[in-house]
């Protein structure tokens, strides 16, 4: 990545067209419309959370001629910037001269345009140090990433609470963020996550969003931010919790953290009848380790009228079972002079007679998988790859 120093920038000429968005909860655009200081990839605008004390103190150090730090812009375009670092003390600066917050000189709130003209010029012909980056936007997020990870980490739902803070998330936290609501004891056996940092209130924002119109949980809590009547999303969460205790009423470690929502918007129109379900669970429970590889998969699988054997991560036969079915057929086939392909050997040409070798076969289920038919020696045969795969999934 190519970098060039820039010194020559002052704060009038980077905070030049600034505005802040309080829906989007970022600034915009800087340099006269050249600079896009929030691209996709940054985080939203943080520093006026916490009192606003991280903003106040970009402008105290400004003022006491502190230095604030490197910038860094990448040029995708000519002549088009976006700030790849510092976009929070940027907005900082953008938001002090818009008026947007105070800082306190000597004791008394100061805002920008009631500072004396001298220092307000002082403040504007501050140059800045900045770094222009080029390099393939790949080149740049992972350098972005690199630098962030000494940030603040913060989880997706704790930065969409700050971004649409307001009646919503304080009434949704009460709910979902409580670690002594009592509910917790039963929800927590259908989420996994954090309940504290977020991601037991995101996972309910997650659901209620799929049965909504909203594309993003942020456009459902943008819609949503200023009233305190949650009851819509305390409501679908609960109908999904209740519906999936009613269809698997046994509690299993595999069931905590499947995602129930959808399980809930694409099943719960069809009847099912919990006994014959906690059966075929205990069924499929007790199967080979080999076999069913996925359990988490089981749930799904039923609720689909057995019908997406690919969530179960199935291994139907080991190895040696389709090596011994092997070696049978092909000492029979040999001594019949026939294909070791049983449906090879009933038709024509040169495939009548062919012998495959190991590899160049698949092992098949005579009963179906799905219809009861076990993974042993006696219900295995090996068909050439062509004709197993015509046959279709076991
Ligand atoms: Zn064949």
């Amino acid at each position: 990545m190519k970098t060039t120093l820039r010194t020559d920038l002052t704060i009038a000429d980077i905070c030049a067209g600034f505005e802040f968005s309080a829906a989007e909860g970022k600034g915009l655009y800087g340099w006269g419309g050249k600079l896009t200081i929030q691209p996709e990839y940054q985080r939203h605008y943080l520093y006026a959370e916490d009192d606003g004390k991280r903003e106040k103190s970009v402008i105290d150090s400004v003022l006491r001629g502190y230095p604030i730090g490197l910038l860094y812009f990448n040029e995708p375009e000519q002549n088009k910037f976006e700030v790849l670092d510092g976009q929070q003390r940027i907005t900082s600066l953008g938001r002090f001269i818009k008026n947007y917050f105070a800082v306190s000189v000597q004791g008394n709130p100061h805002y920008f345009k009631s500072m004396p003209a001298a220092e307000r010029e002082k403040f504007l012909t501050t140059p800045l140090t900045i770094y222009i980056c080029e390099g393939t936007e790949s080149e740049i997020k992972a350098w972005y990433k690199t630098i962030n990870i000494t940030g603040l980490e913060l989880k997706k739902q704790e930065i969409a609470n700050a971004i649409y803070s307001g009646a919503f998330v304080t009434a949704a936290k009460a709910v979902f963020s409580n670690s002594t609501n009592s509910n917790l004891y039963v929800w927590k056996n259908f989420f996994k996550g954090n309940v504290k940092r977020q991601e037991l209130l995101r996972t309910a924002l997650e659901w209620v969003v799929k049965s909504s119109d909203d594309k993003a949980v942020e456009d459902y809590m943008s819609r949503h931010r200023l009233s305190s009547d949650i009851s819509e999303l305390e409501n679908y969460f609960e109908s999904v919790i209740n519906w999936a205790r009613g269809v698997f009423p046994n509690q299993r470690e595999e069931m905590c953290g499947l995602e129930w929502g959808r399980l809930y918007e694409t099943y719960h129109t069809k009847t099912y009848d919990a006994e014959k379900l906690a059966a075929e669970v205990a069924e499929l429970y007790a199967a080979d380790d080999d076999v069913i590889t996925s359990k988490s998969g089981i749930y799904e699988y039923l609720l689909s009228g057995r019908k997406l054997t690919n969530l179960l991560h199935v291994r139907y036969f080991k190895d040696a079972v389709k090596k011994r079915a092997y070696n049978q057929q092909t000492k029979a086939a040999q001594a019949k002079g026939v294909s070791n392909c049983p449906l090879c050997a009933e038709g024509k040409g040169s495939r009548a007679k062919k012998i495959w070798d190991y590899k160049e076969m698949e092992a098949d289920h005579v009963t179906a998988w799905s219809k009861g038919g076990e993974s042993n020696i006696n219900n295995c045969q090996m068909l050439c790859k062509m004709h197993n795969r015509a046959k279709g999934n076991a």
